[in-house]
């Protein structure tokens, strides 16, 4: 086994680290997977994915530089993916200092950990469309200016350049990953489409009658299956130099189209009427209100559409996203409803 390849993934309570988790562990790598004690200590996320005995777990908190600075000199690991973060936008308003601290600083505690302590380690950093925010140009790559508009994206993008910056001054193997919205069964509840998935199939089994509240309908987005993506990172870190990558589907729809294909799978007609902070989605077939806007969860600042052009990704590393939106809408509600029957949502 000496040729087995360690990776540390921090974050591995999240979507994302689950399935990454996965796939390596499938191709033989040993996993160490960093998280925070005192938080998601249940690893529910993680048993579903049925790999919990197969990771080692690991303490890690992005604030502490100490305990960074021990976990990367005691593993030395092979590959290093920082999926760790404040990572919900709306939070960020109202916590932009520890969004900061987290999301930013905490990257150069890992950066200057493996400078000093594992020069060989290679390190993806979770970047994100967020930092295009306000856009530039349609749709967004690599070269496109930035203009974050929370402070989650501002915090992203000081990460993002502290990953470049450290490949060009230390010459240590940095990839950025700037991944448009990503979605799955494992997504958080607190994001759009899986708040819809999850509200959806309480009405389906009749935990509730109340219709899911949301704020701007309008917002587009370019949504991909997060397990296409994590393979993506993967192949990042199995190339002959560190780069940047937009990892995305190309493709753009609004959080409207999102309810009308969760809808589908609910076997509901969806049909939107009214306007602004009054418009309501109702079952065409039932009459039944099922969806409705509330103003409480419009933003500060709103990123009105994301979407990407990941040429470079494809070319370089031979990588296309599979599942597509329609697709990935119909899987998501299908697994809300399953857990729901079983009551486990
Ligand atoms: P997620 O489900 O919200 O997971 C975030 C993870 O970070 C959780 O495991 C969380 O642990 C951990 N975490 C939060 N604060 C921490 C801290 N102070 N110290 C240590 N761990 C901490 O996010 P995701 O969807 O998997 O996304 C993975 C990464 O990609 C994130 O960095 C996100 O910002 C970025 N990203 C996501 C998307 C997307 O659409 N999903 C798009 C672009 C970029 P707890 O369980 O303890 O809370
Ligand atoms: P984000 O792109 O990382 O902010 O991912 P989200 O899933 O949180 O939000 C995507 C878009 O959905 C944003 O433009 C939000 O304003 C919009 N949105 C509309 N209603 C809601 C809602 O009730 N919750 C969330 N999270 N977003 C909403």
């Amino acid at each position: 086994m000496s040729n087995q390849k360690t990776a540390i993934i921090t974050g591995i309570t999240g979507q994302d680290g689950g399935y990454l988790a996965k796939l390596l562990l499938s191709t033989g790598y040993r996993v160490l997977g960093a998280y925070r004690r005192g938080a998601t200590e249940t690893f529910e996320k993680l048993k579903e994915h049925g790999i919990l005995e197969q990771i080692e777990m690991v303490d890690f908190d992005l604030l502490e530089f100490s305990n960074i600075c021990r976990l990367v000199k005691k593993y030395q690991p092979d590959e290093f993916y920082n999926l760790a973060a404040q990572s919900f936008v709306a939070a960020s308003f109202e916590e932009p200092i520890y969004t900061a601290q987290a999301d930013g600083m905490g990257v150069f505690y890992i950066l200057e950990a493996i400078r000093e302590f594992s020069p060989k380690t290679r390190f993806y950093q979770a970047s994100t469309s967020e930092m295009f925010g306000l856009v530039q140009e349609i749709p967004q790559f690599e070269k496109t200016p930035f203009y974050p508009r929370s402070p989650y994206g501002v915090a992203k993008l000081m990460a993002h350049w502290a990953t470049t910056n450290y490949r060009e001054s230390f010459g240590l193997y940095t990839c950025s990953g700037i991944l448009f919205n990503h979605e799955s069964p494992f997504r958080g509840k607190e994001f759009v489409t899986r708040k819809i998935t999850a509200h959806f199939a309480r009405m389906v089994v009749g935990e509730t009658d109340k219709p899911c509240e949301l704020g701007n309908l309008s917002a587009q987005r370019d949504w991909g299956f997060a397990g296409d993506y994590v393979e993506c990172m993967w192949r990042m870190l199995q190339q002959n130099e560190g780069d940047t990558y937009v990892v995305a589907t190309g493709e753009m729809h609004s959080i409207r189209e999102f309810v009308l294909e969760a809808g589908k799978a609910c076997g509901w007609d969806i049909e939107f009427s009214g306007k602004e902070d009054s418009e309501i989605g109702t079952d065409k077939k039932t009459g039944k209100i099922v969806v409705k806007v509330n103003p409480k969860y419009y933003r500060p600042a709103e990123v009105e559409q994301l979407l990407g052009n990941p040429a470079k990704t494809k070319q370089k590393l031979g990588w296309e996203p599979k599942v597509r939106f329609a697709e990935l809408a119909k899987m998501m509600m299908e697994k809300d409803i399953e857990r729901a029957e079983k009551g486990r949502l």
